[in-house]
């Protein structure tokens, strides 16, 4: 599924230039830009420090909603620094109105929040780890391939309220469907039991950039893994709470969500059979 407004972004979005960094990638909402630095620099992307490889390679992801001009600063060994703002193109997403939804069903009961409550702690200190392996390099492929049926982006508006953005790619394929990494890295999340998510895997690619893997069936790998691209590492599933089995893929830059189909495309392999 091809969508028109991403496809017309990806000429408008220009990278911008520094004389101290190269950067690779588009500002766009959901996008990961790459830098190369010179080693030893120090970057502040909206005024926090960003990971420095020795080699002088860096990410930046940018969440869902970037309404404001973001900033980098660098700071090379020689003490020069360089700061510029660039403007984030804005994506339109496909927002939806639900009424007359029951309010019983959109309170969870006091034990579901302790088990909501778990689950963020967990996911929370696994986005904070940042590896300095460079994963996030390769380029991405498809974890599992089938329809898509979820994009990044999306958000229900409850009797008005509006609910958490869908941050992930959905795949609608039948349960037992295997998922294989999309890039290599290192498992540092299983957890077979979350609350909306159910059977869930995050896999650190490098930089706290990372991907989840939702609604798994069953989970094949164990914190501290290393798996190659292309490694089988769970199985497609219905568990948390989802109406139907499908893979939720999400990718994350620490806290900033950022979209699986944009390093889809970058590497090529979307539009691939
Ligand atoms: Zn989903």
């Amino acid at each position: 599924m091809m969508s028109r407004n991403l496809f017309y972004l990806f000429f408008l979005a220009c990278s911008g230039s520094l004389s101290a960094a190269e950067l690779e990638g588009s500002w766009i909402e959901g996008g990961l830009l790459i830098g190369q630095a010179e080693p030893g620099s120090t970057i502040l992307f909206k005024d926090e420090m960003v990971m420095l490889s020795a080699q002088g390679l860096f990410v930046i992801g940018l969440h869902r909603d970037e309404n404001e001009p973001v900033r980098l600063q660098i700071e090379s060994p020689d003490g020069s620094i360089e700061t510029q703002v660039f403007e984030v193109a804005q994506r339109e997403y496909n927002i939806q109105s639900i009424e007359g939804i029951a309010q019983n069903i959109m309170e969870p009961s006091a034990e579901d929040q302790d088990h909501i409550w778990s689950d963020y702690v967990m996911t929370s200190e696994a986005r904070k780890i940042r590896s300095d392996f460079e994963a996030f390099l390769t380029d991405f492929d498809w974890p599992v391939r089938g329809p898509i049926s979820g994009v990044y982006g999306s958000q229900r508006v409850y009797n008005g309220v509006p609910g958490t953005p869908h941050y992930g790619l959905d795949i609608a394929v039948p349960s037992g469907t295997a998922v294989v990494a999309p890039a290599a890295g290192q498992i540092i999340m299983v957890n077979d039991n979350m609350f909306y998510s159910g059977g869930t895997i995050m896999l650190d690619h490098g930089h706290g950039v990372s991907s989840s893997f939702l609604h798994l069936s069953k989970t094949l790998v164990e914190v501290g893994d290393w798996v190659e691209q292309g490694d089988l590492i769970a199985e497609v599933g219905a568990t948390g709470r989802v109406t139907g089995p499908h893979l939720d893929w999400r990718m994350s830059w620490g806290n900033s969500r950022v979209d699986p189909e944009l390093l889809l495309r970058a590497s090529g392999a979307w539009d691939k059979d």
